[in-house]
Order: C-alpha cells, then sequence, then structure tokens
C-alpha cells in the first residue's frame, strides 16, 4: 500500500461515509503497485445517494444561475489551490507523467467550472411570443433532474469535471461513480464539493460497473446516465436503461483517422501523430492511431513516424522529461499486446518499432508502429486503446475519405494538406464529430466533444453539453 494516507470515504448527502461494499484494489500503473483498497458503495449506499440527489434537487434547481455560478468559481478556485496535490495522486494512479497533468490537463480539468458557471447566465433559444393570437408561448429550458454519471479511467479527473460541471451549473444534482481504477483523484475532491455546495448536489460512490455502475443506471430515480465508456458498456447501459426510459448521453469508443496526402507538411504530422498517438500511451477516445498516407508520401510517413515514436522517452512520472505513459492495468497491456501478436502474424503487416512489452515492473509497452496494415484488418478496424498507430497505404485514384468512414467509429479524425478546398471538401464528408485540419487534439472548451455513430450521443463541454443536461418546455399562457 503506498498511499496509506488517503481519505476513501463515498460522498453521500454531503457528508464522508465508509463503503460498505466490497473494497477493491487500486494499482499504481508505472510500478504495479498497490495504491489503496477502494470500499465500494453497498446497494444502502447507492440508493442513499440517488435520494441525497433527489431532495437537493429541487433547491439547487431553483438556485439563481448568478448564485450557482459562484459555488461553480468557488470550486475552481480550491480545486486550483490544491492542484499540484491532486495532479501528483493523479499522475500515480493513472499513470500519467505528472509534468503532463500539471501543464496539460489542470486547464481542462478546471475551467469547465469556470466556463459553464457563465454559460448557466446566459440561456439562449426562441424568443417567447405569440404563434397562436391570444397565447403567448414561452420555451423554458430546465434541469433534466438526478443525473447518473459514469466515468473511465483514461482521464479520470478530467472526464469527471467534463460531466459534473455541465450538469450542476444547469441546476441538476448528480451521482458520480469513477472507474474502479482510478477512483483516487475524484475522492481527493469530495471535501471541495461539501464545503461549496449544498448537501447532495454531488454524490461520489465508488465500485465496478457491473454492479455500482449497473445500479446507478437501474435506479428509479435517476433520470438520465452520462457515459464515458467502452462501446460493449454503451450498449450494456442503453439496454439497462430502456425498462426506466433515462435520458443517455454517451461517449464511447474512437478510432481517428489521420489522413496525409502528398501536399502535406509530412514532418507536421509525424510529429503531431508522435503527440497525439501516443498521448496518454494511446488510452485516448480521440487518439491519432490510424493513418492513411498517399503513396507518393507513404515511404517518408511510415520511416519518419517509425523514427519520431521510437524517440518518447520513458521514465520515472515525476521526471519532467518522460513523456510516455504506462497502460493503466495488466488486462489493458495483455490486451494491447494481443492486438500487436495478430496484426505481427497476418502475411502483410510489419512492425516499423516498437511492439514489446519491455522488461520492467508496471504495464508498459513499447510505442508500436504498425505498416503495411489495411481496411479488414483488425488493427486498422478496431480500438486498440494502447501505444499502437497503424498506418496504410492508398492511392491516387483511391476515395480515403470514404475508406476513413468505412467504420463504426466516429468520434475524431484529422487531415492534412496545404489544399484549403480538399480539407473542407474532406471535413464535410468525414463522419465523425471531431476534424481537425492540419493539427490533432485541441479541443477548447467552448467547442462540443462527442461522437457520431458508435462512438456515441451527445456532446460534452460547450454550450452543446450544456443543453444535454437540459430539457426543453413549453409554457403557453391564454391572453384571455
Ligand atoms: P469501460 O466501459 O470499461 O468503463 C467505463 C465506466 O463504465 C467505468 O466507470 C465502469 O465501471 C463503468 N461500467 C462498466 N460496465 C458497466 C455497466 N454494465 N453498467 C454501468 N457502468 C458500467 O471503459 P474504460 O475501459 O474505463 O474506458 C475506455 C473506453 O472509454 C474506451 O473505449 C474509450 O474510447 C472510451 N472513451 C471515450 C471518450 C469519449 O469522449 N468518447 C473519452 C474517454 C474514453
Amino acid at each position: 500500500m503506498i498511499a496509506p494516507e488517503l481519505d476513501l470515504r463515498l460522498l453521500i448527502g454531503g457528508r464522508r461515509v465508509a463503503g460498505e461494499g466490497v473494497p477493491l484494489p487500486t494499482f499504481a500503473p508505472a510500478t504495479g503497485e498497490v495504491m489503496a483498497h477502494v470500499p465500494s458503495a453497498s446497494a444502502a449506499q447507492l440508493d442513499a445517494a440517488v435520494t441525497a440527489a433527489r431532495r437537493a434537487f429541487d433547491g439547487w434547481s431553483a438556485t439563481p444561475p448568478a448564485a450557482r455560478a459562484r459555488c461553480l468559481f468557488a470550486l475552481a478556485d480550491a480545486i486550483e489551490a490544491r492542484f499540484p496535490a491532486i495532479a501528483a495522486l493523479e499522475s500515480r494512479n493513472a499513470g500519467h507523467p505528472l509534468a503532463r497533468v500539471l501543464e496539460d490537463e489542470a486547464h481542462p480539468i478546471i475551467d469547465p467550472f469556470r466556463y459553464f458557471a457563465g454559460v448557466a447566465r446566459a440561456p439562449s433559444g426562441l424568443a417567447a411570443t405569440e404563434f397562436v393570437e391570444g397565447a403567448t408561448s414561452i420555451i423554458r429550458r430546465d434541469a433534466v433532474g438526478v443525473i447518473g454519471q459514469i466515468v473511465p479511467w483514461n482521464y479520470p479527473l478530467m472526464m469527471a469535471t467534463w460531466k459534473i460541471a455541465p450538469a450542476i451549473a444547469a441546476g441538476n444534482t448528480v451521482v458520480v461513480k469513477p472507474a474502479e481504477q482510478t477512483p483516487l483523484s475524484l475522492l481527493a475532491l469530495a471535501d471541495l464539493f461539501a464545503e461549496h455546495l449544498p448537501p447532495g448536489v454531488v454524490n461520489i460512490i465508488c465500485g465496478d460497473g457491473p454492479t455500482v455502475g449497473a445500479g446507478v443506471v437501474a435506479h428509479p430515480d435517476v433520470d438520465m446516465v452520462s457515459l464515458t465508456g467502452d462501446i460493449g458498456t454503451g450498449q450494456a447501459v442503453m439496454a439497462a436503461a430502456a425498462p426506466t426510459l433515462k435520458r443517455l448521453h454517451l461517449e464511447l469508443g474512437g478510432k481517428a483517422p489521420v489522413i496525409v496526402w502528398p501536399d502535406a507538411d509530412v514532418d507536421a504530422a509525424v510529429a503531431a501523430v508522435r503527440g497525439a498517438g501516443f498521448y496518454n500511451a494511446g488510452q485516448d477516445c480521440t487518439a491519432a492511431c490510424r493513418v492513411f498516407a498517399h503513396a507518393d508520401v507513404y515511404a517518408e510517413v511510415v520511416a519518419k513516424l517509425g523514427e519520431a515514436a521510437a524517440s518518447l522517452k520513458a521514465g520515472p512520472l515525476d521526471d519532467p522529461t518522460t513523456e510516455l505513459s504506462p497502460l493503466v492495468s495488466a488486462r489493458q497491456r495483455d490486451r494491447v499486446d494481443g492486438f500487436v501478436r495478430r496484426a505481427e502474424a497476418l502475411p502483410h503487416g510489419r512492425i516499423v518499432t516498437g511492439g514489446q512489452r519491455p522488461d520492467r515492473p508496471g504495464y508498459w509497452f513499447e510505442p508500436t508502429v504498425i505498416a503495411d496494415v489495411g481496411l479488414g484488418d483488425e488493427i486498422v478496424d478496431r480500438e486498440v486503446f494502447g501505444p499502437v498507430v497503424s498506418v496504410s497505404r492508398f492511392g491516387a485514384g483511391e476515395d480515403v475519405v470514404a475508406a476513413a468512414n468505412a467504420t463504426r467509429y466516429g468520434l475524431a479524425a484529422s487531415v492534412w494538406t496545404r489544399d484549403v478546398g480538399r480539407a473542407m471538401t474532406a471535413a464535410r464528408r468525414l463522419r465523425y464529430g471531431t476534424v481537425w485540419v492540419n493539427t490533432h487534439l485541441i479541443w477548447p472548451s467552448e467547442a462540443p466533444h462527442g461522437g457520431m455513430k458508435a462512438s456515441g450521443m451527445g456532446k460534452e463541454m460547450s454550450i452543446y453539453g450544456y443543453e444535454d443536461y437540459t430539457v426543453v418546455r413549453h409554457v403557453c399562457v391564454d391572453l384571455g
């Protein structure tokens, strides 16, 4: 146990309470050591959390937006003041290099509270008017109710605040479940939620997916579920939500294509894939993991990407020069290894660099580039969620956009070309929630993030994410 000082209690109705369910081990991915055993919520505690959220709803949803905004600003300030300690915990539990948490993740973790505090004060929509003579129609946008929020392990705190901030800004109350692998950073915020919000507005319960997660989805008093997770989990949640007809907000998997045309700045594209394909060891739903390079630049892209990936530095997470993350768990590392072994066995696939597990403690895997693969190969078609980038060749007459669209995923894509018309045409045709042009992985709070097709429904961040946590209503007054 390397973190005995942590407060592992849940947050229910504004109080910290010890979980009465099964304790689950949580690991430090860089070393494989057990950090803590985190007690799950019992069924009665899950119910108590939903009841607390329900009790808090009437008061919180009727609180004026400016007053809610003050709470969100106070929360943002409090998290910011404690961020170095929170970042150290996130780094150890999620396996992210500490410098990346401090420099890259702080803003997207904290900013949602400030951004949505502002959004809540500027609701938009149709103006009230008399669509029928003698009757005034007023369009309202109100909070949905109690939201169950189920968080993944890849960016534990960022994915949690992307859900909590818009939901509570809009006047909802929430029951949040972190992933069983990475509950520690969200638990570290529990006292701050208790201090800056009325009791029951944010409740945190821990536990696994099939028991506690599924319990939240099935609970009759939860009005909506927001999940970020695997497509299979999204399907299970959708089926489980059917009996109670819950609203759903699903942010699921991705397999981002990166299309490199011959007129692209190849060095810039390679640098972007080095960053965005291997960031967080590729455990990123928008990872730049599926390169399609035109035949004229294919050899150059493969060679340069191989060199770039091989140059990524692994090391202790608190070393500021460390670039690579380990995988989150032994299971995830084994899963990635399986994908690579099956690609290696293809008659045509070629491992340009990496492909092995280094002989060291923890769940590391070498940054890997696999070339000469294409549609129909598992490594190109399925989300690996590891430090593995595939490179496929396309020829002059081929419709590469159609090839990039030939997948069930639809979260994010990037196109690399100096031809504005080609870029804009591709951006229109690509069936992905985000398309980047000559860049990959820019996501301001103001822009929507979310998928098409099996990558999910609903948006995180932006005014659209806020609106997902509201319901549009019509009030009609007969003027008599
Ligand atoms: P996961 O689906 O295994 O787990 C996600 C969460 O769902 C966890 O909290 C888990 O406990 C819970 N869960 C599991 N089964 C459940 C069930 N039956 N009912 C209710 N809850 C359940 O996903 P993961 O492995 O933690 O995360 C990786 C996945 O998340 C990848 O597929 C990745 O692409 C996706 N992801 C998507 C986005 C996005 O914005 N679209 C962002 C990050 C991650």
